[in-house]
């Protein structure tokens, strides 16, 4: 069976690829299919976007397709940057991409202290089967706090601003590997996986008996 890892961003696609085992399922990427016209984020909730974007691709691609919509919550801004991380720079005209998203959260956070610096990364995973109906759903969160400066070079994002509190690092100084077994994407997707096996999805039927 063949499934379509549905997103245009290096660094979750990375992920993916690193947690994701074949066990009868073959993952693509949208590297395979470039003629594929982007869905746009028009939802105002991670779950409604992780829809959009799995029944998006699915349809186009006449493929299934795994979607995730994720983000930051910092609980100074009242959840922002949300649905909103990936483009907060531009939604705050200070500049486009990672470094200027990084550079913008640390201005808006400037004067709050560090016990209100408290934040969390958030994930929705969506499967949708070839027609777009959305199949399975999983969600999950890893807790931490917003740094005054970056610190680490792995990951993506906002992981240099990222502090896990009992680990003592950010999560652009996990390896992958501790990255995965903690964050919020690693979680949903073994939540997912866990129903889609439950539910047979991608499971190759045994082989009659001769
Ligand atoms: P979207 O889901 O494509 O709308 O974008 C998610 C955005 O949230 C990313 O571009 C990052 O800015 C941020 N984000 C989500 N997951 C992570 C993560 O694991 N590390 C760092 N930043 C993340």
């Amino acid at each position: 069976m063949d499934i379509l890892i549905a997103t245009g961003n290096a660094g979750k696609a990375k992920e993916f690829r690193e947690m994701l085992g074949s066990d009868g399922i073959s993952w693509r990427d949208l590297s395979n299919f470039r003629q594929l016209i982007p869905v746009e984020e028009t939802g105002t909730t991670f779950q409604e976007n992780a829809r959009l974007k799995a029944a998006g691709y699915a349809t186009q691609a006449r493929m299934w397709a795994l979607a995730d919509d994720s983000g930051l919550e910092v609980d100074a801004l009242d959840g922002s940057p949300g649905v909103y991380s990936a483009r907060w720079a531009e939604r705050n005209h200070t500049g486009s991409g990672d470094a200027a998203n990084n550079a913008t959260l640390l201005e808006q956070l400037r004067a709050v202290p560090d016990v209100k610096r408290t934040a969390r990364f958030v994930c929705v995973l969506a499967l949708s089967d070839k027609t777009g109906r959305i199949v399975l759903s999983a969600r999950d969160s890893m807790e931490g706090r917003i740094l005054h400066a970056p610190r680490g070079s792995n990951g993506f994002g906002y992981d240099p601003l990222f502090l896990v509190e009992n680990l003592g690092k950010t999560t652009a100084e996990l390896d992958p590997d501790q990255k995965h077994r903690i964050s919020h994407r690693g979680k949903a997707l073994r939540k997912l996986r866990e129903l889609m096996k439950e539910a047979g999805i991608g499971k190759h039927s045994p082989l009659p008996r001769m």
